[in-house]
């Protein structure tokens, strides 16, 4: 595959060929960057990246304590391991992710300010043509790949999702969003109210409260959340035993995962047990006069959203010392100066957080077609949440979001790195999953169930995702503790893979 392909006579001359171009710099494009170089020794790629460095989502926000809320064991990669407390901010992360850029010599093949305008298949060349535009230079920049690894995140990293509310703008104060924290944004004794109460403002609600006059905390409903130490006892006690921290990275990342398959079991066998037990973690902080049924008791099973892990409880602490406060209601209109909720009570603020999410953006604003026929992946069937029918050698990855993300980077990789072994000892260049004749009366449903996990970010962009169907073999099931055994053991000869 190691070719060098004219597409055509006048663009070649600013035409680079790479075997592989991956999309993005996040933890995905750098996994997927080692994994090439290390199992497909040889093979020529470009990681192709907006922004002006690596980290993806650990770049794009900066707001004050911006933190994992899942443990690194796992949102680190299989193969580095993670040495401090497992809840990390975004500076380590990023620190992480340098470091495996450094050790592996993968930053020369990484090009930033390169952002992905357009990709389109050509069937006569069995290959995708990258369009990319240069914000330093403003330059049209173009390349063409045999395989296109996608590793641009669910999420615009432009800009932040604000709902539409009313008199919004007659609100005389600041208004923040959090994924575009401005650096210069001085709180100190200033009234503070975050809107929302997902992981972003469970960690900015601690993270600001010492500083602020108060905060308040603005949720039309209650999330739920777990919560403990920011430390893990049994890396702890390898720790002591002096195990190699390679042996303790392995070892705690089962005992985490295997510990997350029996709560997430629960939550579906017993939910009200698992309810219990989340509720009364929360109640050890806040005590049994809190209303913890208003604030933090949701309607919904546990695990049908996200569930965050609060490091030693901060957010409660700061609502047990009186600086922060939670606000469970509707918002009617914004006011000059504040919020006047659907209840009749006001709220003053001098800054509006609007913690409210994302724009959906699971294919990177990226213009995809297939000979010149734009291709809308709502059309299309996916295979495990990484391939789509009828679109040939591309690979998507989509995480898990009841585990760490970057666990299903690893196995993705893994899948990855076999097809592309298999397609060159075989001898073809061109891979598309469809559906097999036992497939066609399958339902097709939408990506992922609502009834199992339905944050808004993910509603309201349903329609825009490819389809699932009611086999394995066409869904993103979403369980790591099932693809863990299943992904090793895909067959590249079913008749779900056709080859040219
Ligand atoms: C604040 C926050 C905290 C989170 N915490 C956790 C956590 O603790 N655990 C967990 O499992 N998940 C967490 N998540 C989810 C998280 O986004 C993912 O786990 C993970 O970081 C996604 O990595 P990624 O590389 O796939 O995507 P991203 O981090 O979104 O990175 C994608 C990269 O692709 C680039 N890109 C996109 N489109 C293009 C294009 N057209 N051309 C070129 N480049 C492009 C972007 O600039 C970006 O750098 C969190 C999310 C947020 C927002």
């Amino acid at each position: 595959m190691n070719v060098r392909t004219k597409i055509d006579a006048k663009a070649a001359q600013q035409t680079e060929h790479f075997d592989v171009v991956i999309a993005g710099a996040g933890i995905s494009g750098v996994g997927a960057a080692y994994h090439l170089r290390t199992q497909m020794p040889g093979t020529s790629f470009v990681v192709l990246e907006s922004q002006e460095s690596f980290g993806g989502t650990w770049l794009t926000h900066k707001y004050p304590g911006i933190r994992s809320d899942s443990d690194l064991h796992t949102f680190g990669y299989r193969f580095k391991p993670w040495t401090s407390a497992p809840i990390a901010t975004a500076d380590e992360i990023r620190k992480y992710m340098g470091d495996v850029i450094a050790e592996n010599d993968l930053g020369r093949h990484i090009r930033y300010k390169h952002s992905i305008t357009a990709a389109n298949w050509s069937n006569a060349d069995n290959l995708w043509t990258i369009d990319a535009i240069r914000s330093d230079t403003g330059e049209a920049v173009r390349f063409t790949t045999n395989f296109f690894w996608m590793c641009q995140g669910y999420y615009r990293h432009a800009e932040g999702y604000t709902p539409e509310w009313k008199d919004f703008d007659t609100f005389k104060g600041t208004v923040v969003h959090p994924q575009k924290w401005p650096k210069d944004l001085d709180y100190k004794g200033k009234t503070v109210i975050v809107i929302g109460s997902g992981a972003t403002a469970a960690t900015l609600v601690p993270n600001i409260a010492d500083d602020v006059a108060h905060v308040t905390m603005l949720q039309r409903s209650p999330t739920y959340f777990r919560t403990g130490r920011n430390a893990i006892e049994i890396a702890e006690t390898l720790r002591k035993l002096q195990v190699d921290e390679a042996w303790i990275h392995e070892i705690t990342r089962r005992h985490i995962l295997y510990e997350q398959d029996a709560f997430t079991r629960r939550t579906f066998k017993d939910p009200d047990s698992a309810r219990k037990d989340l509720l009364s973690a929360v109640e050890a902080y806040l005590g049994p006069d809190y209303d913890i049924a208003t604030h933090f008791t949701p309607t919904y099973r546990p695990w049908r959203q996200r569930i965050a892990f609060i490091p030693d409880g901060d957010l409660f602490q700061a609502i047990k010392a009186g600086k922060a406060s939670v606000v469970t209601d509707e918002i009617e209109r914004f006011t000059e100066k504040g919020i006047l909720l659907k209840s009749g009570k006001t709220l003053e603020a001098d800054i509006i957080v609007t913690a409210t999410g994302f724009n959906l953006s699971a294919t990177g604003d990226i213009a995809f077609g297939i000979d010149g026929k734009p291709l809308d992946f709502a059309d299309t069937v996916t295979y495990r949440g990484m391939m789509f029918t009828g679109v040939p050698n591309l690979v998507w990855v989509f995480g898990y979001f009841r585990a760490s993300w970057t666990l299903r980077v690893d196995l993705v990789a893994d899948f990855v790195c076999k097809l592309l072994k298999h397609m060159k000892e075989t001898g073809v260049s061109k891979v598309t999953p469809e559906l097999r004749p036992e497939d066609h009366n399958m339902p097709l449903l939408p990506w992922i169930d609502p009834e199992n996990f339905n944050p808004g970010y993910m509603m309201r962009g349903m329609h825009l995702l490819p389809k699932r169907g009611d086999k394995p073999e066409w869904q993103h099931n979403q369980d790591y503790w099932a693809e863990k055994d299943e992904f090793p053991k895909i067959d590249l000869t079913d008749k779900a893979f056709v080859y040219s």
